[in-house]
């Protein structure tokens, strides 16, 4: 049972907005979603290109819900960061023709923020928790029995004053995703009905989510010059829409252009300091300093040694060199490859 601090009030379970971000899914109507940039995300299972075993799941999970008449399953989304887990939370919302709420868990702070949320939804509502793998324990422990039975067990007060209060919620779906799989206690994930892998995007399916998006924002990208991209997206949808948002700014502010060649694309690349390899500035400075010696190196000294944060060089950065063979994880450290040193001394 969570303990909830006596200078809460019974009905002070509101919210502060700042902390919280909460986005209903439905009012994103369907020109704004074309006008804005950050809210081009695809609306529907079907538009959502890629993770085809993962949709085929989730479909399966939404109809037999919908044929019920049952709350969709709680969901769990694992996978790196720009995969497509907040997206796929706003179309599960709209597939089930629900509202989705988002939180993230660093900011869900005290017990009250997880009870305000939890009360704020009606029945059949998607909660949508980013970065699940950082709730603080009590709020971890308000979550097992409102995922299970829908209820809040709390206690009220403190001390000789302390009472028990049993609140029933509506039944709604909690959709967490994280970055770590392994950092989220066995209780909270034996609770999602569903887990699912979200899969780093083939060059295929990259190239389609290029060319959709270029064509929301009126740009004539060629063949090769969509190809391009995608091979050096590092299998990340974020990664891709945002090189080509920085072509775009390029075509249309040096050669005042919406016409997107190969050449261009490569220009717009040097002008970013983005090598062919998609390699860009931060990865030649981690494998400059691997290269200052021999030995496996911790990430922590790593972090240290460059000024950058562990998570940023062990989530965006490492996946990809280890992707093109230019570093290896060993139990000791961080290590380069042969073909990792040829491509540093390349540039001496
Ligand atoms: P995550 O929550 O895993 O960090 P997001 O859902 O925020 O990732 O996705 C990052 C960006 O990539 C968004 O702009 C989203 O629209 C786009 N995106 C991700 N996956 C896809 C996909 N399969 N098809 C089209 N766009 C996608």
């Amino acid at each position: 049972m969570a303990i909830i601090s006596s200078n809460i009030g019974d009905n002070d379970f509101s919210l502060k907005k700042k902390e919280l971000r909460l986005i209903d899914s439905k009012i994103i109507p369907e020109e704004k979603r074309n006008n804005n940039l950050n809210l081009a995300r695809p609306l529907t299972l079907q538009e959502f290109i890629g993770q085809e075993q993962l949709k085929s799941s989730i479909r399966i999970a939404i109809d037999a819900s919908i044929y019920r008449k049952e709350p969709l399953e709680h969901i769990l989304l694992y996978g790196q960061p720009g995969l497509g887990k907040t997206t796929l939370a706003f179309l599960i919302a709209h597939e089930m023709n629900t509202k989705c709420r988002i939180a993230t868990a660093p900011a869900i702070e005290r017990p009250r923020d997880i009870v305000g949320l939890l009360l704020g939804l009606k029945e059949g509502e998607v909660l949508f928790i980013d970065e699940i793998h950082r709730l603080n324990k009590l709020t971890e422990e308000l979550l097992y029995s409102a995922m299970e039975d829908f209820r809040l067990d709390l206690t009220v007060g403190a001390n000789r004053g302390a009472r028990c209060r049993t609140i029933n919620l509506p039944r709604f779906t909690l959709i967490g995703a994280t970055t770590k799989l392994a950092s989220i206690s066995p209780p909270l994930r034996d609770r999602f009905g569903i887990s699912q892998k979200v899969e780093f995007y083939t060059i295929d399916e990259l190239k389609q989510i290029i060319v959709n998006f270029a064509k929301l924002i009126n740009l004539n990208l060629d063949d090769e010059a969509s190809h391009n991209l995608s091979k050096i997206s590092r299998g990340t949808p974020r990664i891709a829409l945002r090189l080509l948002r920085r072509v775009r700014d390029y075509a249309q502010v040096v050669n005042k252009t919406n016409n997107i060649s190969k050449n261009l694309v490569k220009k717009a690349l040097n002008s970013f300091q983005i090598d062919e390899k998609g390699l860009d500035s931060l990865d030649r400075k981690y494998l400059s300093f691997l290269n200052l010696t021999n030995i496996p190196i911790g990430l922590d000294s790593i972090a240290a040694g460059l000024g950058d944060d562990s998570s940023t060089l062990e989530f965006v950065v490492e996946p990809y060199l280890i992707q093109i063979g230019f570093l290896i994880r060993t139990p000791k450290g961080r290590l380069l490859t042969d073909l990792g040193k040829q491509y540093i001394d390349s540039l001496k």
